[in-house]
């Protein structure tokens, strides 16, 4: 009875496993090699009520001077956990113009649908990629791409922009200080000035891929202009990026919106509710990065005290982050623990003099200013 007991086990074993490794016609499909497809969470709690949306406004393909086609940027994005995305070809560099027939609009074309099927939000972009200075420029919330200037003659700068104006684009500059050798490539020059003036520029990237443009930070928070964080990417995310490290990330714009739509989105680059995220770092206006702080790392009331033998008291807290951000704290003022590492998703003992009210930490990841940290105290119960 066991014998033939085990026979079928092993029958009904056989017969899954065959099924499993799909043989047919002499062809075994090795199924458990793949990749299996799904989606990454980027855990960020939602901010005051608004929701933490990912996004990045700077990508290529080869429809100008990117590797890849359209479709794979699509892919990477639903694979990243984005929320929203914009493929901004330079309007006027096409390396590969021999092989690929210039239209400012395939790129968008070519993966509308296909966002929609992955619930990532496409947002209609360009690089407007004008000599250095005054630099490169993105249009995102664009029309028709086809009617930006290709001409790339100083001369035309203005005009050029000025067609983003007319299509009521959200509109930033790009990388400023990219090309240090060229004088005035990174300073605020008149004719920035001038699209300032003339509500012609809406942002700054702040981060882009692997450079923080750490001046672009003192610009927006003292010219009121929206922080961004893009990718730039060029080559394939997976090439360029080191993401085997758990907190390593393309660099994207942590967007505090109303709702997870376009309207929302813009409405949110409008109010300046941003903040640039490249892996460790953090950037923006002190207001965001404060309240993005807050909604991620909670200090539990204290579970225990101790007796010194010098007659004072130690308290003990739990210090929790409630993200997939990562937090390096060192303390400024208070007695307690000097320095504090909030690795994504997880928590720490923190220990601090009974009978103080706070301890104040520099968040030394984050900055609010070229020269200046976040700044957060905790209050003690
Ligand atoms: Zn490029
Ligand atoms: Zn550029």
């Amino acid at each position: 009875m066991k014998a033939k007991l085990l026979t079928l086990l092993s029958l009904i074993g056989f017969t899954f496993w065959a099924q499993s490794q799909e043989i047919s016609k002499g062809v075994m499909r090795l199924n458990e090699l793949r990749k299996p497809a799904c989606r990454e969470i980027i855990n960020i709690p939602d901010v005051n009520g608004y929701k933490v949306l990912k996004c990045d406004f700077h990508t290529h393909t080869m429809f100008s001077d990117g590797f890849v086609w359209p479709t794979i940027r699509a892919q990477e994005a639903w694979q990243e956990g984005l929320d929203a995305m914009a493929l901004t070809e330079h309007v006027e560099y096409h390396p590969f113009k021999d092989f690929i027939e210039v239209n400012h609009n395939r790129s968008y074309e070519l993966i509308e649908e296909v966002s929609k099927k992955n619930n990532v939000i496409l947002i209609k972009g360009t690089e407007i990629t004008r000599q250095t200075p005054p630099g490169h420029f993105n249009a995102i919330f664009i029309g028709d791409a086809s009617s930006y200037i290709e001409d790339n003659a100083s001369e035309k700068d203005e005009e050029a922009i000025m067609k983003a104006v007319e299509q009521n684009a959200f509109i930033f500059w790009n990388h400023p200080g990219w090309r240090p050798a060229i004088e005035g490539s990174y300073e605020w020059l008149p004719f920035i000035e001038d699209l300032h003036k003339k509500n012609a520029l809406h942002g700054i990237e702040v981060i882009n891929g692997f450079g923080f443009h750490m001046k672009a930070l003192d610009w927006c928070v003292d010219k009121g202009l929206t922080v961004m964080g893009t990718s730039d990417i060029h080559n394939l995310v997976e090439h360029d990026y080191d993401r085997s490290k758990d907190y390593v990330h393309r660099t994207m714009t942590l967007v505090m919106a109303k709702e997870r739509t376009p309207e929302s989105i813009r409405e949110a680059l409008n109010a300046g509710r941003t903040v640039a995220w490249a892996s460790k770092y953090l950037a923006g206006k002190e207001e965001n990065v404060k309240n993005l702080f807050n909604a991620c790392v909670k200090l539990l009331p204290s579970h225990f005290s101790q007796e010194n033998r010098d007659g004072t008291k130690t308290n003990f807290y739990e210090i929790q982050n409630n993200s997939d951000l990562y937090f390096e704290l060192e303390l400024t003022a208070g007695k307690g623990t000097q320095k504090i590492t909030l690795y994504p998703m997880s928590s720490q003992l923190i220990s601090a003099e009974a009978g103080q009210s706070s301890l104040s930490y520099d968040v030394i990841n984050a900055y609010v200013r070229s020269d200046k940290y976040l700044n957060i105290s905790f209050g003690l119960q």
